[in-house]
């Protein structure tokens, strides 16, 4: 519903009216009754297309292309940015049947899948092979890989493994007008001119629509260590990542800050989460190594640990002996849609260096006591220059999306800071683009939508406006 209330701020044309009759018809005929499905999803009847080819993908775009008839391509729908939002009058293409495992390549260290294949799927097969897919999220039991790709995801590894960006040696996309441009390279080293792949990665859906990939896979470690510690200064924080960083010989796959209202909330008294450390620190950090030497790896990580506490960069510590101790840990870090109990509230996701979060962060606190806007809450994969902030109001008469919105990205803006680390921009976060690139780059932008798609048929009015593509 959040969905659609900001698309009626954002969106000027009427959201009721329908597709093209004669191309829905015509896609009918193409596809079959099955594959057009009219699905009551948001309260409003949507048109959703299941091709179950890439050549299909392709004739479907002609169609479309040829009546100017607008598509939204559609993943597991789990983003955070409504780039999946669809009106009434675009159609869905969602790429579900085209989910298959093409193939596992050990020797290479690759999988190719289409499109539709569900992420967990994909990392279960690798996993069977031993090897890893290094994406991982809360969603990853809908979200597909093509929408992993299209919004460029990133998770709980980015630290070690970089996001989905960093992990797709090919891929294969069909443009607007429905050409088929196969592109599917497994090698690591490909410097054959413009690297066409990442012009589609992160361009959710407005360039092209993703249908194969093949994506890198890494060894499965064979060691995990896991702590939570508690740090008393902001500046600790930081001197800590570091530390870590370059004590781990690279094996450090997460770095999750906890500020102490995230944290204190989660473990209160009464939740179903027990607090493995004693509340009142001003930060806590779980950190994970994955290794290739159980043992080893479990002393060399206590080690480092422990001069870490005799440098004073950690206060308390709480070491994990068991996947299920393991999983506790990152149960309080990934609970997040507990903070939904404290009222309505807005989940964010933005970018800034590392140096300037602190201060940061006291300045959105001084703005939401100006508003008077009780919730506030901060955490983020910090070694990824990422925060994510929730704030609301547990008054929902005072709850005030847009003025909560421009407080948080003006504040980005004069950090100059990123208005979208992972989420992307979609519908939710198009109006304040500008504040994290440039006119020119916008423009370049914009020229590159015009010219993979023309007739702006594709995901229209997601990271710009028609408007602002009309007037560039
Ligand atoms: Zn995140």
């Amino acid at each position: 519903m959040l969905g659609r209330l900001i698309a009626q701020i954002t969106y000027k044309e009427d959201l009721m009216s329908d597709p093209n009759p004669e191309v829905v018809e015509q896609l009918r005929q193409l596809l079959g009754d099955q594959a057009v499905r009219t699905q009551p999803d948001d309260f409003m009847p949507d048109i959703v297309l299941k091709p179950e080819s890439t050549e299909q993908v392709s004739t479907i775009l002609k169609i479309c292309s040829a009546a100017g008839q607008a598509l939204v391509p559609l993943g597991g729908k789990t983003g955070l940015a409504n780039g999946h939002f669809q009106t009434d009058s675009e159609l869905g293409l969602s790429l579900e049947r085209m989910h298959a495992i093409e193939e596992v390549d050990t020797a290479n260290r690759t999988m190719t899948v289409q499109a539709g294949c569900i992420l967990q799927t994909a990392a279960e097969a690798a996993e069977e092979q031993g090897l890893l897919l290094p994406l991982d999220f809360g969603a990853r039991g809908s979200a597909t890989v093509g929408g992993c790709v299209a919004t460029n995801a990133g998770g709980n590894m980015v630290i070690r493994y970089g996001m989905a960006r960093d992990m797709v040696l090919g891929l294969e996309v069909v443009l607007a007008d429905g050409t088929i441009v196969t592109s599917m390279n497994k090698m690591l080293k490909n410097n054959t001119g413009y690297d066409l792949k990442q012009w589609f990665i992160g361009a959710e859906g407005t360039l092209g629509v993703i249908t194969r990939v093949v994506m890198r896979l890494r060894p499965h470690p064979r060691s995990q260590n896991t702590a939570l510690l508690a740090v008393d200064d902001f500046d600790s924080v930081g001197k800590l990542l570091h530390w870590l960083d370059g004590n781990t010989a690279g094996t450090l796959s997460a770095f999750e800050v906890m500020w102490p209202d995230f944290y204190e909330f989660i473990t209160r008294q009464g939740s179903i989460h027990r607090a493995p450390l004693p509340h009142g620190s001003a930060f806590y950090v779980l950190v994970e190594t994955l290794g290739s030497n159980p043992e080893a790896d479990a002393e060399s990580f206590e080690t480092v640990l422990g001069e870490a506490m005799e440098q004073g960069l950690v206060s308390d510590a709480v070491l994990t002996r068991s996947q299920s101790e393991r999983n506790a840990l990152w149960e309080i870090r990934d609970d997040v849609l507990e903070f939904f109990k404290l009222g309505p509230i807005i989940p964010f996701d933005v970018s800034l260096t590392i140096e300037k979060m602190e201060s940061f962060v006291s300045d959105i606190r001084e703005g939401m006591d100006r508003l008077d806007a009780s919730i506030c809450v901060v955490f983020g994969h910090l070694g990824d220059s990422n925060l994510h902030l929730i704030l609301g109001n547990e008054n929902p008469d005072a709850f005030d999306y847009g003025a909560l919105e421009t407080l948080l990205y003006e504040s980005v803006e004069r950090y100059q800071g990123s208005v979208s680390a992972e989420h992307g921009v979609g519908l939710s976060k198009r109006a304040h683009l500008p504040r994290s690139r440039s006119e020119a780059e916008l423009q370049l932008m914009v020229g590159m939508k015009k010219m993979l798609d023309p007739n702006n048929i594709l995901n229209p009015n997601k990271i710009f406006s028609a408007d602002k593509i009309a007037a560039t």
